[in-house]
């Protein structure tokens, strides 16, 4: 029989490497199911960057039992349907998600900061008995023992080595939980990057027909406006080319995008705009022994349906899930290499496929698929069923059914 490291000679029973959502709602959910969690974070507080602002049914549903939906809900803005339109036709369908009002009890896209559910998930860690939260607290190494693992902190009232039944790598695209194991991250980086803007102008009354997410297919201009609390999202394309990062940036570029997509717009409201390389890369395995990836730190890809934080969260949701049950002494070795053998296959076969698909979609260049695409959009707004289906799918209710 193996002997184990008894529980008292560790420091937790999980350490979690990142504090960024996903990270703060693995914790959470371990805390909540009564182990002991520690969560490292590097940065000196959580990290205001506009990023992900769409929380989809399943991932609003994890939140509700971690205690935070409500609060995230009354912060954002319910988006009861979303828009495919053409850049020249206007709008061609409006997919609502009432259909879904018998698979969930969220049949909407929440628009929110991801910045704002970070800090609720902050919040509650900090109050909770089982939960200790350290920014300022860098990982730099990760060594797995025969029945723990070992974590060396730089900084914070943790400094040192720390030792846990199982460590979390939640650390993100440049993951160094990832290269300690030595865990490939294999893919590609898109031949395009993301000229992401944000504007206080009220784009709805521009143009009145518009949902609250909408994506607008054209073969050079194609473009996506989604509303969040703050204003409008607005993003395009910037192709590598001659243009330098800085002329990308720059407010007459910016202006000139906007004026080719939405004339009338008041420049004078743009508040800020940033320049992002995107990638679609899967890391080969989610699990060593006893330490596992979640969110960036094991999958990244385009914002195209807005299923990159949200598969994150699922990742850990789920197996925080099988680590409490664990730490109440069953045997879930298979199913943890279950766990990582499903969330890979959700990573490259379906958010990888489908934001992949939603870019390709957008920007085809060729007439005829582009009216073959048009005409199944419009389809899907004739047909509840296909419609239902359609968003299960693009909602990722259906990334965690069988
Ligand atoms: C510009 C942009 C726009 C995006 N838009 C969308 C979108 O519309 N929809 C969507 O779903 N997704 C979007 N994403 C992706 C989304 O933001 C990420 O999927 C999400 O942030 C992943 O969360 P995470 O917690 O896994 O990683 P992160 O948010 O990267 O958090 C990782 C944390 O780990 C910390 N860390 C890193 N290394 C260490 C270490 N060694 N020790 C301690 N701490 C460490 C970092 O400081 C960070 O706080 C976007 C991303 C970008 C960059």
């Amino acid at each position: 029989m193996t002997e184990h490291t008894p529980f008292r000679e560790l420091d937790a029973d999980v350490v979690v490497v990142g504090g960024g959502p996903v990270g703060t709602t693995t914790a959470l959910t371990l805390a909540q199911g009564g182990l002991r969690v520690i969560v490292l974070e590097g940065r000196a507080a959580t990290s205001l960057e506009a990023r992900a602002t769409t929380f989809h049914p399943p991932t609003l549903e994890m939140l509700d039992e971690l205690g935070l939906a409500e609060e995230l809900i009354r912060q954002g803005i319910i988006a009861e349907s979303y828009q495919f339109r053409d850049a020249e036709r206007g709008k061609i369908v409006d997919l609502e998600f009432s259909v879904l009002s018998e698979d969930t009890r969220y049949p909407f896209r929440l628009q929110v900061e991801q910045s704002v559910m970070t800090l609720m998930a902050n919040r509650a860690l900090e109050a909770h008995p089982l939960a200790e939260l350290h920014n300022l607290a860098t990982v730099t190494a990760v060594r797995p023992q025969d029945d723990h693992v070992e974590v060396e902190v730089v900084g914070g009232p943790r400094e040192g080595v720390l030792r846990a039944r199982h460590v979390v790598g939640a650390d993100g695209m440049r993951s160094t939980v990832r290269s300690q194991l030595g865990i490939g991250f294999t893919g590609h980086t898109y031949p395009e990057r993301f000229l992401v803007t944000s504007t206080s102008a009220p784009l709805h009354e521009l143009l009145p027909d518009i949902a609250s997410v909408n994506y607008v297919a054209d073969p050079v201009d194609w473009h996506v406006l989604m509303r969040n609390p703050s204003g409008w999202r607005v993003l395009f394309p910037a192709p590598f080319g001659e243009e330098t990062a800085e002329e990308l940036l720059s407010s007459e570029n910016v202006r000139r995008q906007f004026d080719r997509v939405l004339p009338g717009h008041d420049p004078e409201k743009i508040d800020w705009v940033t320049l992002y390389e995107v990638h679609r890369k899967v890391a080969d395995s989610f699990r060593a022994g006893n330490v596992y990836l979640v969110g960036d730190a094991a999958h990244v890809n385009n914002p195209m349906g807005g299923m990159g934080m949200n598969s994150g969260v699922h990742d850990g949701y789920l197996l925080a899930k099988l680590l409490v049950r664990a730490g109440n002494g069953e045997d879930v070795d298979a199913e943890l290499d279950d766990w990582a053998r499903r969330r890979r296959e959700v990573a490259l076969d379906y958010v990888g496929k489908e934001t992949e698909g939603n870019w390709s979609a957008l920007r085809d260049t060729d007439e005829e698929r582009r009216a073959a695409q048009r005409a199944a959009w419009e389809a899907l707004g004739e047909d509840e069923e296909a419609r239902r289906s359609f968003l299960l799918t693009s909602s990722m209710l259906a990334s965690l059914r069988g």
